[in-house]
């Protein structure tokens, strides 16, 4: 079986990890996995360029992640960053750690010879043993994109870096709205549209569905494969009982003056959607009203690898029950 996955960060990669525990239990292997990532979180920091969401699923998937934090690595040290912080170089809300540093010297250096971010990126995750797994990782697009917030500052619209919003002002500025430089001229990275069109399963994860999912429908093309795709699509809620459990998914809806809640999610997925898993929760109002998928419940708060493994195994069922 083939399964295509679009991903964000860390419910994108917490998720997935479970998916490829529950494929190895299973007896009808062996499944092959295409992961397309976002790119829109990607800033340039100290001159190196930064994947956030592309680095979280190489360290979760390849088992380097940091546990707690669920990005940036396991064993972390500073010293690189409290040397810059010492010369006064700037940013330094955006803590890098020098193990990560390691990731985005290589990256930079890849694409400064004139290597493609795939290229870059299928080196990167060979390392940590993803092809080894039967897992591909495909950034959505080689174009640089960036997500951008429009803020309002001194009576003045404003656009600074997701990042900026989200990291330093823990998107507690109110926004008026995202704007993704770049995307309109972003083609599809290689594979990826191919990657929707011929799969048996197409798997969206609890990822933000505004500026990591959202991101990726964005990009040229990918929302067109998904309606045109035979696979069932099927997604997981990344909002439970009206929360987003972590992260500030809520404020990222709000922008779109959407309510947190599972519908409202399905919602905007409505045009490609089968299937929907949601909490228990939330299962007496899982999708918005005339919606054609359908939808299933069970708990969805990612505990622990065993359970992130139960939920893929949920959503997946979903899904070959699903013919279309
Ligand atoms: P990010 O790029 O690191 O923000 O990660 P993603 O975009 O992949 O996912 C972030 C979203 O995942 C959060 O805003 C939550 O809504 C959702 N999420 C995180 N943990 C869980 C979980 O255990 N269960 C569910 N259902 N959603 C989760
Ligand atoms: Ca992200």
């Amino acid at each position: 079986m083939h399964i295509t996955a679009l991903a964000g960060g860390v419910g994108g990669a917490r998720f997935l990890r479970g998916l490829r525990r529950h494929l190895d239990q299973r007896d009808d292997g062996p499944h092959e996995l295409t992961i397309v990532g976002n790119t829109g979180d990607d800033i340039s920091l100290f001159g190196l360029r930064v994947c956030p969401d592309l680095d979280t699923l190489l360290y979760t998937l390849g088992g380097g992640v940091h546990e707690g934090q669920g990005w940036g690595r396991a064993d972390e040290s500073f010293a690189v960053q409290d040397e810059l912080q010492a010369y006064g170089a700037t940013p330094q809300w955006f803590r890098l750690g020098d193990r990560d540093f390691g990731t985005h010297v290589a990256r930079s250096q890849w694409l400064a010879q004139g290597q493609t971010l795939s290229q870059v990126t299928a080196r990167l995750a060979a390392r940590w043993g993803l092809p080894d797994q039967g897992v591909r990782l495909l950034p959505m697009t080689d174009v640089p994109v960036e997500t951008h917030v429009v803020i309002e500052r001194d009576g003045q619209e404003q656009a600074i870096h997701f990042q900026e919003w989200w990291v330093r002002h823990q998107a507690a500025i109110p926004a008026r709205r995202f704007v993704v430089a770049g995307l309109d001229r972003a083609a599809a990275a290689p594979g990826v549209l191919d990657a929707l069109r011929s799969a048996d399963v197409v798997l969206l994860p609890p990822s933000n569905p505004v500026v990591s999912i959202g991101v990726i429908l964005g990009v040229p093309g990918v929302r067109d494969a998904l309606r045109g795709t035979t696979a069932p699509v099927v997604g997981v809620s990344p909002i439970i009982g009206g929360a987003p459990v972590r992260g500030h998914a809520d404020a990222c809806l709000a922008v779109l003056d959407l309510e947190p809640s599972a519908a409202a999610v399905a919602g905007l997925y409505a045009d490609f959607l089968d299937g929907w898993l949601v909490d228990d929760a939330d299962a007496d109002d899982p999708l918005p009203r005339g919606s054609r998928a359908t939808s299933a419940h069970m708990p969805i708060l990612m505990r622990d690898i065993d359970h992130a493994a139960k939920i893929a195994g949920g959503a997946l069922d979903l899904a070959l029950g699903l013919a279309r």
